[in-house]
């Protein structure tokens, strides 16, 4: 298990089969009560912290990216629809034009 200094703050690795008991800070040479609760380190809190951002920052550009791929999908299906619009109106103004 690990665990940090309480004087140091230094993360400390020791065996399960060590817990509850008093062992020597290898940094700063003061005894350390080893914790029957293993509090979770700090260094790992903002690790974890910092790859669950990193994870949502790619989740929110990825469907920012997949919101535009729609809106371009929309914008050259509207594009394509006028065009359309526009070709029709003019064959069947050239079909009335042709009548006279
Ligand atoms: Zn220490």
């Amino acid at each position: 298990m690990k665990f940090n200094c309480m004087h140091c703050k230094t993360l400390l690795s020791i065996h399960s089969t060590e817990v509850g008991s008093i062992v020597n800070c290898p940094k700063c040479g003061n005894l350390v009560e080893v914790p029957t609760i293993t509090p979770t380190p700090a260094p790992s809190i903002s690790a974890d912290t910092e790859k669950l951002a990193v994870c949502l920052t790619d989740l929110i550009t990825e469907t920012e990216q997949g919101n535009k791929t729609m809106r371009d999908i929309h914008l050259m299906l509207a594009f394509g629809l006028g065009l359309f619009i526009v070709v029709l109106a003019i064959y069947v103004a050239d079909s009335i034009l042709q009548l006279f």
